[in-house]
């Protein structure tokens, strides 16, 4: 993995803090199995910072104000982009982010890990769900979703198969 010279956060395992504008960012991460939190909407930037040195997240924002911060360059990842999609390939390059590091073993809501779906929580929190799908679901119990390989699920590992692909921008030709 790339080391960032400096840098007050553990690369491994990589936790993340992002802004409020970078939710789709966040959830991405959550997808791929990284533990990334989102701030209460309204939290001042000061919250922010302390939040994520307290919890050596990195921070990762939109906005060009936190990288005001003194100690902003060893610990804030400022992605301009112009779009998700911009910001999500910059995140990728300057981390060698692996987005098929544990997909779906976060709920990408809120966060929890998820476990296993019980009979128990399949019938509470989606009845119906086993004349779905066979195969394996997973359960988040803060906020009651399931998640399952249904199509929904197989787009969205396709999806971090191709930004892992990103990836190989950063590796020497054979
Ligand atoms: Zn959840």
């Amino acid at each position: 993995m790339k080391l960032i010279e400096g840098s007050l956060c553990p690369l491994s395992p990589l936790r993340f803090l992002c802004d409020e504008m970078l939710i789709n960012v966040a959830q991405w991460l959550r997808v791929a199995g990284y533990d990334t939190a989102l701030p209460t909407p309204g939290s001042p930037d000061r919250h922010l910072v302390d939040c994520s040195r307290a919890e050596q997240r990195w921070l990762v924002t939109a906005d060009a104000d936190l990288r005001e911060f003194v100690c902003a360059p060893f610990y804030v990842l400022y992605l301009p982009g112009g779009d998700d999609e911009a910001r999500l390939k910059e995140l990728t390059l300057r981390l060698d982010l692996d987005w098929c590091l544990a997909p779906f073993s976060r709920c990408k809501n809120c966060n929890t890990p998820l476990h296993p779906a019980s009979e128990r929580e399949k019938q509470l929190f989606r009845p119906g769900v086993r004349g779905v799908s066979n195969e394996a679901v997973w359960a988040c119990v803060t906020c009651r979703q399931l998640y399952w390989e249904g199509s929904h699920v197989r787009r969205m590992r396709s999806r971090l198969e191709a930004m892992n692909a990103w990836r190989d921008a950063l590796r020497p030709p054979p």
